[in-house]
């Protein structure tokens, strides 16, 4: 099943929630992205749609006999992301009804609660998380650093890379982020020593969520792949460099990526990204096809999606003095080497089993263009002067103050545009 676009996506459609139909929400009546909020730090949470300036509570709606979805009572997203293709398409259609037509108004509208009133919570139990690195253009510019004359290692164009990331701490957006200790070793010193790092990064990248799963030892097929994702949200895999350059070898990153990584709280489902997929990457002449085990024709012809990703910084001198963020990189999606469906069919082409809620990476997301750097790495690698803040001050890496920002949202002639929402997470000190 590719998910069709249908009514849910027209873009003369209209909703009685009069921020929704502003040019400049995220969140119109064709997104509909789910999240998990609560209204108080006692409340429990519950599952709402985004829609404007708002949040319908879909329990609510349950309880008021609106939808009669059983899974919307739980206090997460997880059953909800387990629904059959059927159910999912089936809820979008009706949510889009009541949001749209009159007649459901009277009923809704006192579920409805302004997005800025409640807490957004992490939208589901993340049982696994995995990051890839499927960006062609992050692993040469960061593949030049060691390698300058041979920066992409003979696997990449065969094998999608990753490596199994930390589960327990993947915090919601607006969650403050501690710079971590960790041993770093200078290049001239002769030992380590254990401090905190100097060489914090943020990296852009996009998170998808497993729907169904598959049993351990059974395989999803590449094309079938794209039924097992939910949706998609944003993410920010927090990096300490000084770290990852002492402990990478031999077995990869570790503690210089599990101190946190931040998601944004909305998940866009993928039968709202249907409008905006494209075509999988177009590899440069010569490149190796993928193995037939990652190749379909429906991958090839609309893998990817034309999603476009900002990282904004803001320093606590820019914030004080009420500067706006400024915007450091540029993305999109759709640059990447990977599609999510070969990342996915990848994972469990060995037997290894997907659950509900795992969250995947695609890792850093990087373009050909100097703009287009997915972290500060990258751009420092490739910009010879320290990046310029409106403030006056330079950065390397981040600052103690600093607050990372990214965006997302999707464009297309005919559409409407529809956005990811915000993933934020200031820098806190390192603990004494
Ligand atoms: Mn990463």
């Amino acid at each position: 099943v590719r998910w069709p676009v249908d009514q849910t996506h027209a873009p003369d459609l209209r909703s009685w929630v009069e921020s929704a139909n502003d040019s400049t929400t995220d969140f119109p009546i064709q997104n509909l992205p789910f999240c998990v909020f609560k209204s108080g730090e006692n409340d429990r949470p519950r599952v709402g749609t985004g829609i404007g300036a708002q949040i319908l509570d879909l329990d609510g709606c349950r309880r008021a006999g609106l939808l009669d979805e059983p899974a919307l009572s739980a206090d997460s997203l997880g059953p909800v992301m387990a629904l059959p293709p059927d159910a999912r398409s089936a809820l979008r259609l009706r949510l889009s009804e009541i949001l749209s037509r009159e007649v459901w108004r009277a009923a809704a509208e006192p579920l409805l609660i302004p997005a800025a009133q409640v807490m957004l919570c992490l939208p589901v139990d993340i049982g696994d998380y995995t990051d890839f690195y499927a960006s062609i253009f992050h692993a040469t510019n960061v593949g030049r650093l060691f390698r300058p004359d041979n920066p992409l290692l003979p696997n990449y164009k065969y094998v999608p890379i990753g490596y199994h990331g930390r589960a327990s701490s993947v915090v919601a957006s607006g969650t403050h982020v501690r710079r971590p200790w960790g041993q770093r070793k200078d290049p001239n010193a002769e030992t380590p020593g254990f401090a905190p790092s100097r060489s914090l990064d943020y990296e852009l990248e996009v998170g998808f969520f497993i729907g169904r799963g598959n049993r351990l030892g059974e395989v999803i097929p590449v094309r079938e792949a794209q039924e097992h994702i939910f949706g998609l949200c944003l993410l920010n895999d927090w990096s300490a460099r000084d770290i990852q350059a002492w402990e990478y070898q031999p077995l990869g990153p570790f503690l210089a990526k599990s101190f946190a990584s931040s998601v944004s709280p909305w998940v866009v489902t993928m039968e709202a990204l249907a409008p905006y997929r494209v075509p999988a990457f177009q590899r440069a002449e010569g490149d190796p096809s993928p193995l037939p085990y990652l190749t379909s024709d429906d991958e090839n012809a609309a893998g990817g999606i034309d999603l476009t990703l900002e990282v904004y910084l803001c320093s606590k001198l820019m914030h004080e003095s009420g500067i706006e963020p400024m915007r450091v990189s540029r993305g999109n999606l759709r640059s990447l080497y990977w599609t999510i469906g070969q990342m996915v069919a990848h994972h469990t082409s060995n037997g290894c089993n997907l659950r509900t809620g795992d969250l995947l990476g695609t890792g850093t997301i990087s373009g050909p263009d100097r703009t287009e750097c997915g972290c500060l790495l990258e751009i420092a690698l490739r910009v010879p002067e320290p990046l310029r803040l409106p403030s006056g001050e330079t950065r390397t890496f981040l600052e103690d103050g600093d607050e990372v920002v990214m965006r997302g949202c999707c464009r297309k002639n005919g559409f409407v545009t529809i956005g990811f929402g915000e993933c934020r997470g200031v820098v806190l000190p390192a603990a004494v």
